[in-house]
């Protein structure tokens, strides 16, 4: 795996879309199934933020990496009783979808933390089978995490179903932007509209992504039967 070259490669592609949007995007390295060493690798060209959808392969990645800097972003699905884990250990949960989850955060996440960093995800197609809660759900998970000193409302994450028709993907970007501005515009602090991945991060920057998450595009393609 030619990790310099992927990495100049999206960092390029990254930066030119920005430019093209006219806004900063940042770059979540997605580190699923990948190696400790794959990730050092990636830190040494001086990526410093990566994402896992598996609390426990996260944990063990951060123990055998706890010599960097790293900031650790969780963006699988949550259960409940990943809470304390997720609370103690990462910087970012990017996949809250469920105002129950908000109060048992809050309590876990350590005094000597900064607050954790949380993104609200939206199931914008409404695909019975993916996490996320529906639009209409924002504002009350929001308002939920207003009563939570711990937890620091960034923004929106969503991951699309997945669609050949370029237009219908765009659409979902644009309207995942729209909740993002009226979101933005009550909550301060929300800065983060997280969505793009490897087939499709420059579409949603044209459409108002603020951080891509990419994985294969970085670390190459992952084994068959891990999602
Ligand atoms: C795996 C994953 C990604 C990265 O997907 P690629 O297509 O490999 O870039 C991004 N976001 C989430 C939530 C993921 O699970």
């Amino acid at each position: 795996m030619d990790s310099s070259g992927n990495y100049r490669a999206v960092c390029e592609r990254i930066a030119a879309a920005a430019q093209r949007a006219g806004r900063d995007v940042a770059l979540l390295a997605v580190s699923k199934t990948q190696p400790a060493a794959a990730v050092r690798e990636l830190a040494a060209l001086g990526q410093r933020a990566f994402g896992e959808n598996y609390v426990q392969e996260g944990l063990a990645k951060q123990r055998e990496l706890s010599d960097l800097d790293l900031e650790w972003h969780a963006i699988g699905p949550l259960q409940s009783n990943k809470a304390r884990e997720v609370a103690a250990h990462f910087d970012w949960l990017q996949s809250l979808d469920r105002i129950k989850l908000v109060a048992a955060l809050d309590r876990l996440r350590p005094a000597s933390a900064a607050p954790l960093q949380v993104l609200i995800q939206v199931n914008i197609d409404d695909e019975a089978s993916k996490s996320g809660c529906t639009p209409g759900e924002i504002d009350a998970i929001a308002a939920a995490l207003h009563t939570a000193p711990r937890l620091a409302l960034r923004g929106l994450m969503t991951i699309p179903a997945p669609d050949p028709d370029r237009r219908r993907r765009e659409a979902a970007f644009a309207r995942m932007r729209r909740l993002f501005e009226t979101l933005r515009r009550d909550h301060a602090g929300v800065d983060t509209l997280s969505m793009g991945m490897s087939e499709d991060f420059e579409v949603a920057i044209a459409q108002g992504a603020t951080l891509v998450r990419i994985g294969s595009a970085l670390f190459g393609p992952r084994a068959k039967n891990v999602r």
